[in-house]
């Protein structure tokens, strides 16, 4: 995207086009003005309009530009947070409605995949997070017992299983995640932008807002060429941030993480790895991930950006994890490769803000922001729409707090991603 092919890599290649949109040259009127079209603000726009709301949604860059075209595409339940943690973080009402509503996410995305029959690669067969040594093993056993307790459908695999379902001796043991799955990233986001426009969404992209400010009872808010006036603005900036509400981008440590996809596999090869089709990450601190796409490209990936002296470095831990994992591999040839910033709080958690009246926001996915996007979109609607009120909502109403030594941690989180990838085989 914008001419740089490690921005979105191998999904802006494979994900169907756009629907077209155009950049807003005209002042709007709406009720409902949505600032950037990623998940969240796709889902909100989809929702608004469904329940009969006027929306204009202004996009910066495109559709996707931000983590949504660029992720993974682990479409993952509940939080990194314990599950019985979170009630201590966030209280007990908020913590049990925000792991009801987070553990059963991805189902709200299947459901929209169906309904609107989003083509983009949907997998639903749950999710492996591989357990490295006893400490990882520990790790998910206790995770396995919380979700359990709960009556969540996950499973504890033992290192046999684990080898079974992954193709390699690596782990000790697997969480088999069974209400998650895997998409193509991009191909969703378009998906659900499409649909909140075939529901009577109008998207503008290429549209930066610039600033904001009262009209009377309204907001407006500007573009370069261009403005929208309204009741409500949800901002749906997220770690891609720009002016006007820094506040979002400021609580937020941008953590990198690259991808990097094989070519197309022999069927052979492809059987003998991920053969139940799971999307995979590890318990590592430095954790990696691994998944197939439709064509049967193994997509490894990790903390790290692709820039600088990370290019080559990353790349070559790239090759040696994959030939350690998988050594039927052999050679192994590369396809694409791109990264992005993927937006941690200071507690792992996600916020919820009002930033003025009738101005709104979700935020900080800490890396699961897919099925969480798709769902704070949703509630975003039902708040507007008069369905859900502030009592109601999943998380406490807040305004954004700076993370203190923000750009210190954000360089240690690139070199230190290198460091550990110099030396780390696995
Ligand atoms: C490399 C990577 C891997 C990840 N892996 C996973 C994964 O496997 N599973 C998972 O669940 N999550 C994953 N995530 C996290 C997930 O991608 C994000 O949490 C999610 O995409 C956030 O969606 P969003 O709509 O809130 O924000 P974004 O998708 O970031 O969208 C924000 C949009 O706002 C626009 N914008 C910003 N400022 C302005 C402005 N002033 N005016 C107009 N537009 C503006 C941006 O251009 C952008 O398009 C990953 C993230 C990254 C980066």
């Amino acid at each position: 995207m914008l001419n740089d092919p490690r921005s979105h890599g191998l999904w802006e290649r494979t994900a169907p086009p756009a629907a077209p949109t155009r950049r807003l040259s005209e002042p709007v009127s709406a009720d409902v003005v949505v600032v950037g079209a990623g998940y969240t603000g796709c889902s909100a726009a989809l929702h608004l309009a469904e329940g009969g709301a006027r929306v204009v949604v202004l996009e910066g860059a495109e559709i996707g530009f931000g983590g949504s075209g660029r992720n993974v595409g682990l479409v993952n339940a509940g939080l990194w947070t314990m599950p019985d943690d979170l009630p201590g973080v966030l209280g007990p009402v908020h913590g049990e409605r925000l792991l009801d509503l987070l553990g059963n996410a991805p189902r709200l995305v299947f459901d929209l995949v169906a309904a609107h029959g989003i083509d983009c690669e949907l997998e639903t067969a749950g999710t492996l997070h591989c357990g490295v040594g006893e400490s990882g093993a520990r790790e998910l056993a206790e995770r396995a017992r919380q979700w359990q307790a709960r009556g969540a459908p996950v499973e504890l695999l033992d290192a046999a299983r684990t080898q079974a379902m992954v193709g390699s001796p690596a782990y000790d043991a697997a969480l088999l995640d069974h209400r998650a799955g895997t998409i193509q990233p991009l191909a969703y986001v378009r998906g659900l932008a499409r649909a909140a426009q075939d529901a009577g969404a109008a998207i503008f992209t290429a549209s930066p807002v610039t600033a904001f400010r009262r009209e009377g009872a309204r907001w407006r808010v500007e573009t370069p060429e261009g403005s929208v006036t309204a009741d409500w603005i949800v901002v749906a900036t997220n770690a891609y941030t720009s002016a006007p509400w820094p506040g979002i981008r400021e609580e937020i440590v941008h953590l990198p993480y690259f991808n990097i996809a094989t070519q197309p596999l022999s069927s052979n090869l492809a059987r003998s790895i991920l053969p139940g089709r799971q999307g995979a990450w590890d318990t590592k601190e430095v954790l990696s991930s691994f998944r197939f796409d439709r064509a049967g490209r193994l997509v490894v990936g990790s903390v790290g950006a692709l820039r600088g002296s990370g290019t080559a470095i990353h790349r070559r831990w790239a090759r040696r994890s994959l030939q350690r994992l998988f050594p039927q591999l052999g050679a192994i040839e590369f396809e694409a490769e791109w990264y992005g910033q993927i937006g941690m709080t200071a507690d792992s958690v996600p916020r919820f803000h009002r930033l003025d009246a009738n101005v709104v926001s979700f935020s900080g996915y800490n890396g699961r922001g897919i099925a969480p996007g798709t769902v704070f979109g949703r509630t975003l609607a039902q708040h507007i729409l008069g369905q859900l009120s502030e009592d109601e909502l999943p998380l406490p109403v807040t305004l954004p707090v700076p993370q203190r030594l923000r750009g210190l941690r954000e360089t240690y989180y690139e070199v230190g991603a290198q460091i550990a990838h110099l030396s780390s085989r696995l």
